[in-house]
């Protein structure tokens, strides 16, 4: 996946910063709230609604 769309991504729930983790194929907030995305064939799935919640 493209680091600088990555960069440009913020967590629609909390709007902290997210990092995309390769290994998990998640974008995984790094602020308060923690909420993983899914990553679908390279396509960052930013929706609350579709967020793992752990
Ligand atoms: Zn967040």
């Amino acid at each position: 996946m493209d680091q600088e769309l990555v960069s440009l991504l913020i967590c629609p729930n909390c709007r902290g910063d997210i990092e995309y983790r390769e290994a998990e194929q998640v974008i995984a907030c790094v602020g308060r709230c923690g909420y993983r995305y899914p990553v679908v064939k390279g396509i960052p799935h930013m929706l609350i609604g579709e967020a793992i919640k752990s």
